[in-house]
């Protein structure tokens, strides 16, 4: 059977251009122009993914995207006419898998779709937990759990055993914004202190090991008052 993917997108001409791609990839579209449709489309029966414009009529796609993660934990991808929402996205907790900038290409959106949809299936097939990932390779940040090294770009980071684990979490969670709390907890294993300036300094050593320029590192970014995370591409 056909997988369906609701879009949610009050512009109309670009609602039609997702839901021709999509359908020409084979996938069953709903197309919904308002939050009210959507949450009807979507108590009649859940999608097996969503792509939700952020700004709708009398309504958000961060709402909706909370009322489809009651009951669905069905790949979410947002449609954000600004990019300053990123930040939110990632930050929200909202359970968001992937966000896209406007204007965007169709065919960047359809290869996100198939991967969001190929790595929920994996995981759903329980796949994921018999197999741990080990290795990640991230825009050439190459880490490896089997060898316990890391490089980037080819080129070997000699990493002590923290900031081999801070990166590997950061890795492992990849796309999703990781608390310094839960980053200090995850990695050191101790109940993490209000003033705790432990995790800035290790991640600051991180980053010049890294050779990341301060004002604009291009791995571990950080989002202010919620934590650190590293983008998936
Ligand atoms: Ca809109």
């Amino acid at each position: 059977m056909n997988e369906r993917i609701l879009v949610v997108e009050d512009e109309k001409e670009l609602a039609e251009l997702l839901s021709l791609y999509l359908r020409a990839e084979g996938y069953e579209v709903t197309v919904c122009h308002t939050g009210m449709q959507a949450r009807a489309s979507i108590g009649e029966k859940e999608p097996d993914m969503a792509i939700l414009d952020v700004m709708l009529p009398e309504d958000d796609g961060f709402s909706l995207c909370r009322r489809l993660r009651q009951t669905s934990f069905c790949p979410v991808m947002f449609l954000t006419a600004r990019t300053a929402d990123a930040d939110k996205i990632l930050g929200l907790n909202l359970g968001a898998d992937d966000y896209v900038t406007k204007p965007f290409s169709p065919m960047e959106v359809m290869a996100r779709v198939k991967s969001l949809l190929r790595r929920y299936h994996h995981y759903n097939s329980g796949l994921a937990q018999s197999q741990p990932v080990k290795e990640y390779d991230i825009r050439g940040l190459r880490i490896s759990r089997i060898s316990h090294s890391c490089e980037l770009y080819g080129k070997t980071l000699a990493l002590t055993p923290l900031e081999f684990d801070i990166l590997w979490h950061l890795c492992e969670h990849q796309g999703q914004v990781v608390s310094s709390e839960a980053l200090f907890e995850a990695v050191w294993k101790e109940k993490f202190l209000d003033s705790n300036n432990t995790v800035m300094g290790h991640i600051a050593r991180l980053r010049e090991k890294m050779g990341e320029p301060p004002r604009a590192p291009r791995f571990i970014k950080t989002v202010w008052g919620v934590g650190y995370t590293i983008e998936s591409r």
